[in-house]
């Protein structure tokens, strides 16, 4: 059956209030929209766990920068409507630009120490959009659960943060990334691609399968790690590299040695599309210098 799409606050607040007095736990994914399989994995988990699954469809625009996509981000909302179906969603809120900021709108999120270094430093106010518009969305849910993913590692580790910082009521969990078969995550993004491009994008992920690889056998000397990470990119045609970065998992502040296990990240721009992917680098046990 196909969700509803509800774009007025007053309305989705209507139907959830009589879920919640009927006792009925909620569920809640919040995206942009142009759906994968990315994200049906977030939806298939808040259905198995709650009573009402609610996805919001809003591209943000707070969160895109002046010579960013914002115009152009693809908003297939009849083919998301299907994919919401199909995995088990109850609502879809997609709410105007004027529905969440309406005039004279003043209050900004800002979680200090997460917002600087990785994306922030190219992508300046994108994660103070991100949270301002996350906290919305959980003010207008009250949701028992909220559903992230971990391809966006540092808009996770914000979110949890602002939730824990500001006692919002609503757990969060970060799932892991869904890929491609080749192993390129999966991104909304992954379609302004083009075919020669998308062979190369498979890059992203080869290079931090070999980080992991390197890790795991021992080194631990983090500018080589980065070097190894950043070399296959500089490598390959039609590519710029935005970041090739490891940083410890919490803060995500620049460590100099692999002492514990720390976040691999990686921005690369194919032309005006920027693909952004991450894994974890575990360090073996009984590393070499
Ligand atoms: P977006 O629509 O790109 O804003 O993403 C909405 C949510 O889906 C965010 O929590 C993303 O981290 C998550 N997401 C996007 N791509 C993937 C993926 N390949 N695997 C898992 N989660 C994803």
């Amino acid at each position: 059956m196909l969700p509803d799409i509800i774009t007025t606050i007053a309305e989705l607040r209507e139907r959830l209030e009589a879920a919640q007095r009927a006792g009925r736990t909620i569920g809640f994914v919040p995206t942009m929209g142009a759906l994968h399989a990315g994200h049906a994995s977030l939806i298939r988990a808040a259905r198995t766990e709650n009573d009402l699954v609610a996805v919001s469809i809003f591209v943000n625009p707070t969160q895109f920068g002046p010579n960013e996509d914002l115009a152009h981000y693809p908003r297939p909302i009849e083919a998301d409507q299907q994919l919401c179906g199909a995995v088990g969603t109850d609502i879809i809120f997609a709410p105007s630009v004027e529905e969440m900021y309406p005039a004279r709108f003043c209050t900004w999120i800002s979680v200090e120490g997460l917002m600087e270094g990785l994306c922030a430093e190219s992508r300046p106010g994108h994660f103070r959009g991100v949270a301002t518009v996350v906290l919305k969305l959980f003010n207008i849910m009250q949701a028992d659960v909220a559903y992230f993913g971990q391809k966006d590692y540092q808009q996770a580790r914000i979110i949890v943060q602002m939730a824990r910082d500001l006692n919002v009521p609503t757990n969060v969990r970060v799932l892991p990334t869904v890929r491609e078969s080749d192993g390129l995550a999966m991104s909304s993004r992954n379609q302004y691609l083009d075919p020669v491009q998308r062979r190369h994008a498979t890059v992203l992920y080869r290079t931090l399968e070999e980080a992991k690889r390197l890790a795991a056998a021992g080194e631990r000397d983090v500018k080589r790690l980065e070097e190894a990470l950043a070399a296959p990119i500089r490598a390959t045609p039609g590519t710029r590299l935005d970041y090739a970065r490891i940083v410890d998992l919490d803060m995500l502040r620049p460590i100099e040695r692999l002492e514990n296990p720390a976040l691999a990240a990686l921005a690369v721009c194919f032309g005006t599309t920027r693909l952004i992917d991450n894994a974890q680098l575990i360090p073996s046990q009984n590393g070499r210098s």
